[in-house]
């Protein structure tokens, strides 16, 4: 079996766990979680959303929507104070 191609940032030495299949590292080292190889790795990035809902297009449309509710607000008080309070 293969030993794991990590070392030690203390000792300098080798770590001396068993290496996960496919991975040359221990499970310490980062074995499992996130891709192996490059082209997974660029894969990933390269994934779709999951849902969107934090892209930025959406954080610009919530941002929109918030001030015009705002905005709303505050001319709909004018509106009500202006017809009641004058
Ligand atoms: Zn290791």
């Amino acid at each position: 079996m293969q030993r794991c191609k990590a070392k030690s940032k203390r000792s300098g030495e080798q770590c001396k766990n068993y290496a996960i299949k496919g991975y040359g590292v221990c499970r310490m080292h980062g074995a499992h979680g996130g891709p192996k190889t490059r082209e997974g790795y660029f894969a990933c990035k390269k994934a779709p959303h999951k849902h969107g809902l934090y892209s930025y297009e959406a954080l610009q449309d919530l941002k929109e929507c918030s001030n015009l509710i705002k905005q709303n607000r505050c001319t709909i008080r004018e509106k009500f104070m202006k017809e009641n309070y004058s």
